[in-house]
């Protein structure tokens, strides 16, 4: 569980500076598609980018589309060795 805390970078203890250089990794699992053209809005084949909601990175259709697709598989595999369900 302590794994996943890390990687939602939630209830991470900041060292003393409070330097904004440090940034917690973001897993991307929010990514809101764009659409350029609002005739396309809600076409898969035509959206245009992703934002992550988190950190507000954009990214590409096809960096989204591979976020997303890896991300689902973490995500899996995570619950599956997930310990203490007898
Ligand atoms: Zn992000």
């Amino acid at each position: 569980m302590r794994f996943l805390r890390r990687l939602l970078g939630r209830g991470e203890e900041r060292p003393a500076g409070g330097e904004e250089a440090f940034e917690p990794v973001c897993p991307h699992v929010t990514l809101v598609a764009r659409w350029d053209s609002a005739d396309d809005i809600g076409k898969p084949e035509k959206v245009s980018s992703f934002i992550c909601e988190s950190c507000q990175t954009s990214f590409s259709r096809e960096e989204g589309e591979q976020l997303q697709a890896t991300e689902a598989e973490r995500v899996r595999s995570l619950e599956a060795g997930r310990p203490g369900s007898q």
